[in-house]
C-alpha cells in the first residue's frame, strides 16, 4: 500500500534476565515473593550502601550480543541516568551511556516474505526498578524488583510497519528463551517492548517522534501501532506538528493516550557510576561463553529442512519454543517420518499442552513408535488420538494401550470383505444409486462400515473392496 507518509519504527526492548540474585546485591532476583521481602541497603539505595556488578549479567548480556551478530565491548563503562520516579529508590538508574556491552548487531526477519536485516544499535545492561500498587486511594511501592537485572536492546529506526516489528519481536523472543537468559514473559513483563513511530513525507529527514510504553502482547503492539500511525497521520494531514512524547496504550477504546513529554537525551545527565570498576572483557571470558552458547532457532529450523526433510512452514511449527524442538528431536530417534510427526505434534499434541509452555506426559519414544503405527496402517488417524490421549494420562506405550482398548486398525482383506458384503446387502438402495452414477452413495455404505467397526476398518482399503464389488455386480 502507498502511504502518503513514510513510518519509520524503533524499538527499545527490555528484556529481564534470569539469574538468582540482583545485579548489584545479593538479594533473590524474584519479584513473586511477599512484597519487600527481597530488598538491603544496596537495592533500597541507603546511604552507605555500594554496588557490586553481577558477573552473571554480563555473561548473559554478551550471550545476547552473540546471538544477535552484536560486537562486543572489551571495555565498558556503567553510568547513572538521573531521574526521579517514585519506585526508583535512588533517585538514578544505573545503566550504561556510551558504552554499552554490545553494539552493531542484527537480526533478519521475512515478513510478508521479504527479506530484511534490521540492525541492532546497542544492547546495554541496566537494573530494574520497584512496582507501585495502586489501591482504593492509596498506592503502595514494592522494592522486590528494584535491581533486578535487565538488558535494553535498541534498533536502529529501519523497521516500516507492525508486521515487520511483531516478527523481529517474535525472533528476538525466541533467542531469549533459546539462550536461557530470560523466560521473556510478555504477560509477566519480563519482556516488554517500547515502539517509537515517527512519520515523514521526505523519507531522507525523521519526522518528529512519539513513543508507546509498556505493550505486553504481539496484538496490542500490531493494534497499537496501527491505532498510533493512524493519528499521527491525521495531525500531520491537518497541518499540525507531533509532540515528542511518551503514550500509553488503552487497549478496551483503541486509543494511544499522552502520558508524559518525552524527556531529551540532556535531561538524565548521564555521569559514570563513581562506585563501580570499569568492565573489562577478556578474550578468554568471551571465548568460554560463546562456546556454552545453545544452537539457536534459526539454525535448528535450517537444520530439520535439511535433515529431516521439513519445508519451512513445518520447521516453523516445531522451533516455536525450544521445549518444543527438543522433543521433537528426541522423537526423531524412533521415527523417520518427519512430516506425519510434525502433523501429529500441531493437531493432536499442542492442544495437550501450550506449545510456549510445553509439558506433557508422553515419553518420545512412544509418540515415534505410534508415528510408525500410523504410517505402517496398524491404527487409524482417529485411532492415533485415542491413544494419544490414553498416553497423556497413562504415561503408557502405544502398543499396549492399541490392544487393551481394542484400536487397531483392521486390515485383513478377508474380514474387510465380509465386512463389505454385509454393508452391500444392507444398503441395497445406496448400491443401486452408485452404480447409477451417484458417486456420493459409496461414503455412506463406507460410513456404516466404520460406525460398524468403531472406526477401525482401513478406510482405503474398504473403499478398493466396495468398489471392486460393486463393479462385478450386475
Ligand atoms: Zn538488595
Ligand atoms: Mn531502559
Amino acid at each position: 500500500m502507498d502511504r502518503e507518509y513514510k513510518v519509520i519504527i524503533g524499538l527499545e526492548v527490555h528484556v529481564e534476565l534470569k539469574t538468582n540474585t540482583k545485579i548489584f546485591c545479593s538479594c533473590k532476583s524474584d519479584f513473586s515473593s511477599d512484597p519487600n521481602t527481597n530488598i538491603c541497603p544496596v537495592c533500597l539505595g541507603l546511604p552507605g550502601g555500594l554496588p557490586r556488578l553481577n558477573k552473571k549479567v554480563v555473561e548473559y548480556a554478551i550471550m545476547a550480543g552473540l546471538s544477535t551478530n552484536c560486537s562486543i565491548r572489551e571495555r565498558g563503562r556503567q553510568d547513572r541516568k538521573n531521574y526521579f520516579y517514585p519506585d526508583s529508590p535512588k533517585a538514578y538508574q544505573i545503566s550504561q551511556d556510551d558504552l554499552p556491552i554490545c553494539y552493531d548487531g542484527y537480526l533478519d526477519i521475512s515478513a510478508g516474505g521479504r527479506e530484511k536485516e534490521i540492525g541492532i544499535e546497542r544492547i546495554h545492561i541496566e537494573e530494574d526498578a520497584g512496582k507501585l500498587i495502586h489501591d482504593e486511594g492509596e498506592t503502595l511501592v514494592d522494592f522486590n524488583r528494584a535491581g533486578v537485572p535487565l538488558i535494553e536492546i535498541v534498533t536502529l529506526p529501519v523497521l516500516e510497519d507492525e508486521e515487520q516489528v511483531v516478527d523481529f519481536l517474535q525472533k528476538l523472543r525466541n533467542i531469549m528463551i533459546y539462550t536461557g537468559i530470560s523466560d521473556a514473559r510478555m504477560n509477566e513483563g519480563s519482556f516488554r517492548c517500547d515502539v517509537n513511530i515517527s512519520l515523514s513525507k521526505d523519507s531522507n529527514i525523521l519526522g518528529t517522534r512519539a513513543e508507546i510504553k509498556n505493550l505486553n502482547s504481539f496484538n496490542s503492539i500490531r493494534k497499537a501501532i496501527k491505532i498510533e500511525i493512524k493519528r499521527q497521520e491525521e495531525v500531520l494531514r491537518e497541518g499540525g506538528s507531533v509532540v515528542q512524547e511518551t503514550r500509553g496504550y488503552d487497549d478496551n477504546r483503541s486509543i494511544t493516550y499522552s502520558m508524559r513529554e518525552k524527556e531529551e537525551e540532556g535531561d538524565y545527565r548521564y555521569f559514570p557510576d563513581p562506585d563501580l570498576a570499569p568492565i573489562f572483557i577478556s578474550r578468554e571470558f568471551l571465548n568460554r561463553i560463546n562456546d556454552k552458547l545453545p544452537e539457536l532457532a534459526h539454525d535448528r529450523k535450517n537444520k530439520y529442512m535439511k535433515k529431516y526433510g521439513l519445508n519451512s512452514y513445518d520447521a516453523e511449527q516445531v522451533i516455536i519454543s525450544k521445549e518444543v524442538a527438543d522433543f521433537f528431536e528426541e522423537c526423531m530417534k524412533y521415527t523417520s517420518y518427519s512430516k506425519t510427526l510434525v502433523n501429529i505434534l500441531v493437531s493432536e499434541i499442542f492442544s495437550l499442552s501450550d506449545p510456549k509452555e510445553f509439558d506433557i506426559n508422553i515419553k518420545a519414544e512412544y509418540l515415534g513408535e505410534l508415528v510408525n503405527f500410523l504410517e505402517e496402517g496398524k491404527i487409524s488417524n482417529n485411532g492415533s488420538k485415542k491413544v494419544i490421549n490414553i498416553m497423556n494420562k497413562s504415561g503408557g506405550r502405544p502398543e499396549e494401550i492399541i490392544k487393551e482398548n481394542s484400536l487397531g486398525q483392521i486390515n485383513d482383506t478377508k474380514r474387510l470383505e465380509d465386512l463389505a458384503s454385509e454393508a452391500l446387502e444392507n444398503n441395497g438402495k445406496a448400491a443401486e444409486e452408485y452404480k447409477s452414477g451417484k458417486k456420493k452413495a459409496l461414503q455412506s455404505i463406507i460410513g456404516e462400515i466404520m460406525r460398524e467397526t468403531r472406526g477401525r476398518a482401513n478406510p482405503k482399503l474398504i473403499k478398493d473392496i466396495l468398489e471392486e464389488k460393486l463393479k462385478t455386480r450386475s
